[in-house]
């Protein structure tokens, strides 16, 4: 039986006032939840963050890591440093990340590898572009992020990794994927695994759907079967819309 994951990806948004209310009104409702949350602020937020979430249920993510071990590169942030301020869960893989800052399958598969190094847990995000979408061409497309980045690791790797199936077209466009369309992805994702790993590992692997969940389509969304919760943007900023996203979970 999968718990059902509902997390708050914060993006560029907040200050430090803003995002540690956030935190406080979620943790002050953590009495009631029965799914796992985790909450991924920006790099600079995040040990406010966790020292909010520190004896709560709820846990903590980065948005990103670099693909680089340490060194000279300016700007980044290492799966190593995120473990040492005790975060973790790491997005990899945003098709934000994707689109703004040209990260590739191949790429995305080096983050993997170091964060898992590291004992983070990924969030591999994957989904398709609107066109492709149009002609039909999702599976493949999907298929072709899984593999590239993903097939590689072993099932013991993989069972520390939690998938998110996130349309493109459906990110921060109000314009979420149908109950249909998620299942039919989601069903299409665990048979790819069940295919290159087994049945029973297939079995157990967390995909959770991104793209516009909000707390009115997120009931139907949960009740598809393969989709094991959310990863949620823009409703996850306002602690009344996310709290009722977790609510329709259980
Ligand atoms: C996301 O950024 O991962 C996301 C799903 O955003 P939104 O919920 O705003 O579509």
């Amino acid at each position: 039986m999968r718990k059902k994951i509902i997390a708050g990806n914060w993006k560029m948004n907040l200050d430090l006032q803003t995002a540690a209310g956030l935190a406080k009104d979620i943790v002050a409702h953590e009495g009631s939840l029965k799914c796992e949350v985790l909450l991924f602020p920006s790099f600079v937020f995040l040990e406010s963050v966790k020292n909010i979430l520190n004896k709560s249920k709820i846990n903590i993510g980065a948005q990103n890591c670099s693909h680089r071990e340490n060194g000279a590169f300016t700007g980044e942030v290492s799966a190593q440093q995120l473990k040492s301020l005790g975060i973790e869960y790491v997005l990899i893989g945003h098709s934000e990340r994707r689109e703004h800052y040209n990260e590739r399958n191949e790429i995305l598969k080096e983050k993997l590898k170091i964060a898992l190094k590291y004992n983070l847990k990924p969030v591999f995000c994957c989904g398709e572009p609107k066109q492709i979408r149009e002609a039909n061409g999702q599976e493949d497309f999907v298929l072709n992020q899984l593999k590239e980045s993903l097939f590689g690791f072993s099932a013991t790797e993989i069972s520390n990794i939690i998938i998110a199936y996130e349309p493109v077209w459906a990110i921060g466009t109000g314009l979420n994927a149908t109950a249909e369309q998620a299942s039919n992805m989601h069903a299409f994702i665990r048979k790819q695994f069940a295919k290159k790993y087994s049945d029973s590992f297939s079995a157990q692997l967390p995909i959770l759907y991104g793209g516009s969940c909000n707390p009115s389509n997120a009931k139907e969304l949960f009740s598809c079967p393969d989709v094991d919760g959310s990863l949620v943007g823009g409703a996850s900023l306002n602690a009344s819309d996310f709290l009722a996203i977790i609510q329709a979970s259980q």
